[in-house]
């Protein structure tokens, strides 16, 4: 029988526990998302980001900053949020104007302030496992949940397909720091059924609608499917072809309803505890 991994009840009862953590705290955690220009995706994961928050009861906003923003007056934004003391993290939205140096604004937030883990203090402290003062969010979310139904890792074949900064190469190093033997893949790795096929937990981070078949998939593996992809019909679907891979796997995520909410909780964890380290 198929587990379904249900990022929904496992995020809502996450949330739960931090906001029962909040009402003790004397001071409210602060966290700010600063957005350039009016990517209609971004706004709304913003507008999500700010209502999660202060339903926790953070002191959660939004700075809205013009398309045509410099990289200089960005940058002066981010230091003020760094000497800030009332804010705790920081997180800017991706992607940004193309004239902006994404990496250079990265950088330019404080590590103990980057709530979303790229920076790359963040980066190297995963890597060399120094304690990160944040982990990105999606990667801590699949771990989170795969931990919330006692999946082991240790020695476990784990194939991800997808090399991004942000998905692919921190969970790849997540699940090695847990033990697993970790395959990375992407477009051009050679013969992908034949590796997918290899995973006893198979986690696809591509954006590639039904790119995951049943065919690339071993009996009883656990499936975890990052993507967000718009199909035909508009509706949001992950890379996994579900209704043809479900009945092969032990557990297998949803879209939506897996990972996506996932995500945000961590966004929220990772405040909280920026927030006790260097916060209150
Ligand atoms: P990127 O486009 O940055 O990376 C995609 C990766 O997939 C690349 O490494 C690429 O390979 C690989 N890839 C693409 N096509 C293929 C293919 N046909 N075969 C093998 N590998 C392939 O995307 P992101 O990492 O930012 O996001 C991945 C997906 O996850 C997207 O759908 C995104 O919307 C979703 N996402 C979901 C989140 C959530 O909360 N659920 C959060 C973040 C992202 P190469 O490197 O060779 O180009």
């Amino acid at each position: 029988m198929t587990v379904i991994l249900d990022g929904k009840k496992v995020s809502a009862e996450i949330l739960a526990e931090i906001k029962a953590e909040v009402e003790k705290l004397d001071k409210k955690p602060g966290l700010t998302v600063v957005i350039a220009g009016e990517n209609p995706a971004s706004m709304t994961y913003v507008a999500s980001k700010e209502k999660r928050g202060k339903e926790l009861g953070y002191n959660s906003d939004v700075i809205r900053l013009p398309e045509d923003i410099s990289q200089s007056e960005l940058e002066k934004t981010i230091d003020e949020l760094n000497q800030n003391p009332d804010i705790n993290g920081i997180l800017v939205q991706m992607p940004l104007p193309k004239h902006l140096d994404s990496d250079a604004i990265i950088e330019k937030i404080c590590p103990e302030k980057d709530v979303d883990g790229f920076h790359p203090v963040n980066v190297g402290k995963l890597v060399t496992k120094t304690n990160p003062y944040a982990v990105a969010c999606t990667p801590k979310g699949v771990i989170e949940l795969l931990k919330r139904y006692d999946i082991d890792f240790a020695g476990q074949n784990v194939v991800i397909v997808g090399r991004s900064n942000i998905v692919g190469k921190p969970l790849a190093q997540l699940f090695m720091n847990l033990d697993a033997t970790v395959t990375v893949a992407h477009s051009k790795t050679k013969n992908l059924p034949e590796v997918t096929r290899r995973a006893d937990i198979l986690v696809s981070a591509a954006g590639r609608e039904k790119m995951i078949t049943a065919d690339m998939v071993k009996d009883g593996a656990i499936v975890v499917d990052v993507g967000i992809n718009r199909n035909k019909e508009g509706k949001l679907v992950g890379d996994v072809d579900y209704e043809n891979v479900k009945s092969k796997t032990s557990f297998i995520t949803p879209v939506p309803g897996g990972v996506g909410p996932m995500t945000i909780a961590m966004l929220m964890q990772n405040t909280l505890e920026m927030y006790k380290k260097f916060g209150c």
